[in-house]
């Protein structure tokens, strides 16, 4: 059981990456945000708790995130996981790695898309004229970007020192992005 990272500020390309992602290596798709929004549409606990701290911008509580992830990767006994929005946290980070490593396996590639905060937000509020999404105006953005820079940042750091760390520039294009993520995946 193995593990790949997608990191990046909201808006970085994660989503659009991770659906050619998956397709070309056949690898199962964690997306957390995914994930929160269909219990909020089913109005469970989990998602009656997510749905007022997503609309106020914050991170939910890392054992929740954590809960969900160990269940979700116990649906699967073999296969490579991408994992899209998660860790958002150190402590998400140190829950990843070992998620894994108690399943015998392992976290091979922590990937940045970069992306500068100006041009995040130029795509989300495109994006909030179709996603309906109640975090994607610029109120929400700015305390989901706040968020990112005290709590979500410091992930790359950790995984630099790990010598996981890859990054590939988001302004390009899908495909010229999508190329460098493949690159990074095929020299692993
Ligand atoms: P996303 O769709 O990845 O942009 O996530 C939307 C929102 O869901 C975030 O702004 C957080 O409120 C929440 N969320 C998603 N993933 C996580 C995570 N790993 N840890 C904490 N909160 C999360």
């Amino acid at each position: 059981m193995k593990g790949v990272a997608l990191f990046g500020v909201p808006g970085a390309g994660k989503g659009t990456q991770s659906q050619l992602l998956i397709k070309k290596y056949d690898y199962i798709y964690i997306a957390t945000g995914d994930m929160l929004r269909k219990e909020i549409k089913e109005q469970t606990p989990l998602g009656k708790v997510a749905d007022e701290v997503i609309s106020k911008g914050e991170l939910l509580g890392d054992d929740i995130i954590i809960k969900m992830i160990a269940k979700r990767l116990d649906n699967h006994t073999e296969g490579t996981f991408l994992f899209d929005g998660f860790p958002r946290t150190i402590a998400q980070a140190h829950a990843l790695e070992q998620l894994l490593i108690d399943r015998g396996g392992e976290l091979m590639l922590f990937i940045k898309l970069e992306l500068s905060l100006e041009e995040s937000m130029t795509r989300l509020l495109h994006r909030a004229k179709t996603s309906g999404r109640s975090d994607d105006n610029r109120k929400i953005i700015e305390l989901r970007f706040k968020e990112y820079q005290h709590k979500t940042a410091p992930v790359s750091d950790y995984f630099k020192e790990k010598g996981l760390y890859h990054s590939v520039k988001g302004l390009g294009t899908v495909d010229a992005v999508f190329g460098e993520l493949c690159t990074i995946i095929d020299n692993r």
